[in-house]
């Protein structure tokens, strides 16, 4: 089993998040990993012995927010600390929006993943760019995919690339 570089012994499934990264887009990252390979999320749920939440917390419902119990079970089976784990996951208190995905293609061509924040309801767009969020495709209207669907980087229907819908973000 390959290890990667790190001192510690970690399992060929460890996954690091990344800064400030939806529960969406990690766990989409962590069930592809050939060392991992699961479509389902409920498979997953199942595995640390849940009910299906694992799907819930994917298309962002956090209503129930995840219990201490939860979140211990998926951290053990993933290998991946508590605190990690709670990172993926907006402040509690924080009202998010599981309706749409939002997207700041400038944000993804600096880094390309989903960050949670962009779903908060109190965001309204990106500080660093100074862009409003993309919801929908620029080019053909279609909603930009859940964050765990994200492998391609690009629109599901029409192709067009999110780091190519830069341009056509507008100004905030
Ligand atoms: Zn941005
Ligand atoms: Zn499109």
């Amino acid at each position: 089993m390959v290890t990667g570089d790190s001192e510690e012994q970690r399992p060929a499934w460890y996954l690091e998040p990344f800064e400030g990264e939806s529960v969406s887009h990690y766990f989409g990252r962590f069930r592809r990993q050939p060392a991992v390979s699961i479509s389902n999320p409920a498979r997953l749920s199942r595995l640390a012995k849940m009910g299906p939440v694992l799907s819930r917390w994917e298309q962002f419902y956090f209503n129930p927010p995840p219990t201490q119990t939860e979140l211990e079970a998926i951290a053990k089976l993933i290998s991946l600390d508590v605190e990690k784990l709670m990172a993926l996951f907006p402040p509690s208190g924080e009202r998010t929006l599981h309706r749409s995905t939002r997207l700041c293609a400038a944000c993804y061509r600096d880094a390309p993943y989903h960050r949670m924040e962009w779903q908060f309801q109190s965001v309204a767009g990106c500080e660093k760019h100074r862009l409003r969020l993309l919801s929908r495709c620029p080019a053909c209207d279609t909603k930009i995919a859940l964050p765990r669907d994200w492998e391609l980087g690009a629109c599901k229907q029409c192709g067009m690339k999110f780091v190519s819908m830069v341009k056509r973000q507008k100004c905030y």
